[in-house]
C-alpha cells in the first residue's frame, strides 16, 4: 500500500507548484517519485458518461503539485462525452474482458468492449511513459473501478470485480487505489 507520505509529500511547499520539484513531474529531479496516474474525472474534468466531473480534493492537490497525470480511459478509447452508460455484462469482470471472454455493453445494447480495451491499453501506455507505479482511479466505473463494479443489470447493484483499465494496470504491476482509499489520509 502506498504510504501517506507519498500522497502528501510537498504539500504546502513552494516547490510543490506545477513543474516544481520534488514531486515527480516530468521535469522533476532525478530520483523523484514518478507521477501517480489518476482518473481525469477525479481531477475535476467533466469526463463522465453524463458529462460531469467527480472532483476529489486530494487528487486535485496532487495534480496542482505536478505529481499526477490524468487519463480518461473511455475517452482514450474513442467514446464521446456525454455517452451512454455502460456496464460489464453479468458474470463477467474487467479480468474476463481482458481475457477475451467478457463484454461491455451500453444501455442501448451496443457492444463497446473494443473501446474499453483500447482505452485501457492507452492508459497503460501513459502509465509506462510516465513511469507511474500507483494509480488512483474512480470507484465503481466499468473502466476505472477497483474491486467493486456494477453488476451489468443497470440497476445500481454492485458486485465484486474490477473495471477493465484498473485490472490491466494491476496486471502490469501498478498499485491501484480508489478515491475512497484516500479517505482518512492527511491532509
Ligand atoms: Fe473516465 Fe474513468 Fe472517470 Fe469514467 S471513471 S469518466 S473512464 S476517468
Amino acid at each position: 500500500m502506498v504510504s501517506d507520505d507519498r500522497l502528501v509529500a510537498g504539500a504546502g511547499s513552494p516547490s510543490g507548484s506545477p513543474g516544481g520539484s520534488p514531486g515527480g513531474s516530468p521535469g522533476g529531479s532525478p530520483g523523484a517519485e514518478p507521477p501517480i496516474l489518476v482518473s481525469a474525472c477525479l481531477a475535476g474534468l467533466a469526463t463522465t458518461h453524463t458529462g460531469a466531473a467527480k472532483p476529489n480534493r486530494k487528487v486535485m492537490e496532487l495534480v496542482r503539485q505536478g505529481r499526477a497525470i490524468l487519463v480518461c480511459p473511455e475517452q482514450l478509447g474513442g467514446l464521446p462525452t456525454p455517452r451512454l452508460a455502460a456496464e460489464i455484462v453479468e458474470g463477467a469482470s474487467g479480468a474476463s474482458v481482458l481475457d477475451g471472454e467478457g463484454r461491455v455493453v451500453d444501455t442501448a445494447g451496443g457492444d463497446v468492449t473494443s473501446s474499453y480495451l483500447r482505452g485501457a491499453r492507452e492508459a497503460l501506455k501513459a502509465a509506462r511513459l510516465a513511469g507511474s507505479k500507483v494509480a488512483i482511479l474512480k470507484a465503481r466505473s466499468p473502466s476505472c473501478g477497483k474491486d467493486r463494479i456494477h453488476d451489468g443489470t443497470f440497476s445500481g447493484t454492485l458486485r465484486d470485480g474490477s473495471g477493465v483499465t484498473a485490472e490491466l494496470l494491476r496486471r502490469e504491476g501498478l498499485e491501484i487505489l480508489s478515491e475512497e482509499d484516500l479517505e482518512g489520509r492527511d491532509p
